[in-house]
């Protein structure tokens, strides 16, 4: 996340960069504001980064729409977060339609290539190491983000992508000063991209370390790539130069002479780019206390996670207990709807997700019942069987009969992933997360095109060998099960909260505890995604991972008497939020401190 280095000369040069023209007039906009929170109406945009935030403000204030600068602000991230997101990775997007009242999900999730049977992943039947797996082309999907975007704006965007670009190509010609988090992200990578030309030619200085504090840091062939696309469309990427400069990069890794360290080729092809389709699903919908909540489904189990956890959380009244109390029910859930994720979400594409039994209150009824209101679980918790309330399903398959080796979301709490909220005049809401996976993604940039690649197939559960059963297992033409969760909450129709984070699994606890924080406890919406967090994803050790504040929290406190253990795991995720208020008025709110802290903005800011 991009510190908030905006003073006002560099005010005036998002405003007047030179290239292309701003979309709005300069000396009509007013300063930006590189502040966390924003309240007031015709549109407002949260993400980690306040040029990303601007890019988003300036196609509202054109008369762009939600979806318009929802793209414009993850194109710009490309450029300035570009250890996190960008072209060479993939996401899911949630769209209110208001004037339809609807939600439609775009899934733009990359994909395992054709050719990538399982057993490429296993060498003397055990499954490639992880870290090994993670700077390889074995580790790449098919990008989905250029079809993503161009599939979002054709169906509810105002503008072309060719327009919607256009930020994105000043900030990448122009340049940003590298801030301490650019600079950090860049030092986590440094030995990975000395190994890579074309990594090191981008990001590292003449001297192979990272660009300091304060430099301009410039990416001209990214602009070059922007534009492509702004011409050519989609097509370039997926069949064009692009299409084949990737598949050269994953197949042939632009090693320098003497790499440190060995580096398996992928096996993605030409055809896998040609074949690659965005999706457009349903949400998931569930409810909770008067609340509707509309979450990404399958493959990402963000919004079945959450849709489990509300439905066990809803038999507890949180104004009839202490917050430690209804913390502990909150941890419990979660951890039972974590178990339920585990063994049955992967994509439906190839296994069958007990979708409808998942979410049956008859099945919350009778999971319920593994939920003790005053212990904490000591272990960890089995699945339920979904099954007996799918409804004309017979064959139940059976939860993995092998354990794997968790997949990446399931086990580092500070992956990098960003999320963006984008909200119109006209009501339309955006909540759209997207990822490269670990940051710096599989560390190569495409030589010539300045992107980093996606590691996001190491999101797949490898089981101990290669044939075992396991619904998140790889397989060719799949995608792998994500947990990344945009979500919107609506009230008798009208929207409440759109809101999502970055950080792997804990994503969907992050994005729990903040929908309990507000709702439940009545936290104000900034104080709520800044409050300490915890997070309980069914641990085999069954302790709770939390970060330092929560550990000398009173909660924390009561909730070791219940028998709750916590392991300190520092920073947890960086949401990015909107509160749609009755009067009309909207806050934007972003993380205010962790990664950086982000920006908020709104077109007309209220006092
Ligand atoms: N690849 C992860 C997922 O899809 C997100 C990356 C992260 O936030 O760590 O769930």
């Amino acid at each position: 996340m991009r510190r908030l280095l905006f003073s006002a000369p560099v005010t005036l040069w998002l405003a007047l960069a030179p290239g292309c023209a701003p979309l709005f007039a300069s000396r009509a906009s007013p300063p930006l504001v590189a502040s966390p929170t924003a309240t007031g109406r015709g549109g407002a945009a949260a993400t980690v980064d306040v040029r990303a935030t601007a890019a988003a403000l300036e196609l509202l204030r054109a008369g762009g729409n939600a979806v318009d600068a929802a793209v414009a602000a993850a194109s710009v991230l490309g450029v300035t977060d570009p250890y996190s997101c960008g072209i060479g990775g993939g996401g899911f997007m949630v769209i209110y339609l208001a004037g339809d009242k609807r939600v439609v999900t775009v899934d733009h999730r990359e994909t395992a290539p054709l050719a990538l049977e399982r057993s490429r992943l296993y060498e003397n039947g055990a499954p490639i190491a992880f870290d090994a797996l993670v700077t390889s082309g074995l580790s790449v999907g098919v990008p989905g983000m250029a079809l993503g975007w161009d599939e979002a704006l054709r169906r509810h965007g105002s503008r072309p992508l060719a327009h919607v670009l256009q930020p994105a190509i000043r900030v990448a010609e122009q340049g940003f000063a590298v801030d301490p988090t650019f600079f950090e992200q860049t030092r986590h990578n440094v030995e990975r991209f000395r190994d890579f030309s074309s990594s090191a030619a981008l990001f590292l200085g003449p001297d192979g370390r990272p660009w300091p504090v304060g430099a301009t840091f410039k990416n001209p062939d990214l602009a070059r790539t922007y534009r492509l696309l702004a011409q050519g469309g989609p097509h370039v990427f997926y069949r064009g130069e692009i299409a084949r400069a990737l598949v050269d990069t994953v197949t042939r890794p632009p090693l320098v002479p003497g790499a440190s360290r060995t580096v398996r080729p992928g096996v993605l092809s030409l055809e896998d780019l040609a074949r690659y389709e965005v999706l457009v699903r349903p949400p998931v919908t569930s409810t909770y206390r008067g609340y509707t909540l509309h979450g990404m489904g399958a493959p990402s189990s963000g919004g079945l996670t959450l849709a489990l956890t509300f439905h066990l959380l809803e038999a507890h009244a949180p104004a009839a207990m202490s917050r430690a109390d209804f913390l502990h029910r909150y941890l419990e859930a979660s951890r039972l709807a974590f178990a339920d994720r585990d063994a049955f979400v992967g994509d439906p594409a190839f296994v069958s997700v007990p979708e409808a039994g998942l979410l049956s209150r008859e099945y919350t009824a009778q999971r319920a019942s593994a939920l003790s209101l005053t212990r904490a679980s000591t272990v960890a918790v089995a699945p339920g069987n979904p099954w007996a309330f799918q409804g004309g399903a017979s064959a139940a398959p059976s939860a993995p009969s092998e354990p794997a080796r968790p997949a990446a979301e399931d086990t580092v709490p500070d992956k990098e992933t960003t999320h963006i909220t984008t909200t119109d005049a006209a009501g339309n809401i955006v909540a759209y997360t997207c990822t490269i996976e670990g940051e710096g993604g599989n560390g190569m940039v495409v030589p010539g095109y300045g992107f980093l690649l996606n590691n996001e197939l190491t999101d797949f559960d490898l089981p101990a060998t290669v044939d075992a059963p396991h619904p998140n297992a790889p397989a060719p033409g799949k995608r792998p099960r994500s947990s990344m969760s945009p979500l919107l909450v609506f009230k008798e129709g009208a929207p409440v909260l759109a809101l999502g984070s970055p950080g792997g699994s804990t994503i969907i606890t992050t994005v729990g505890q903040t929908l309990v924080n507000h709702l439940d406890f009545g936290m104000p919406l900034p104080e709520a995604l800044a409050a300490p967090r915890v997070s309980q994803r069914n641990s085999p050790t069954h302790a709770s991972q939390a970060e330092t504040e929560f550990l000398t929290s009173p909660e924390a406190a009561a909730l070791t008497a219940l028998g709750h253990g916590f392991i300190d795991a520092g920073p947890i995720g960086a949401l990015t939020a909107l509160r749609f208020h009755p009067d009309g008025t909207v806050t934007a709110a972003a993380e205010p401190r962790r990664r950086g802290g982000g920006s908020a903005m709104v077109v007309e800011p209220v006092k």
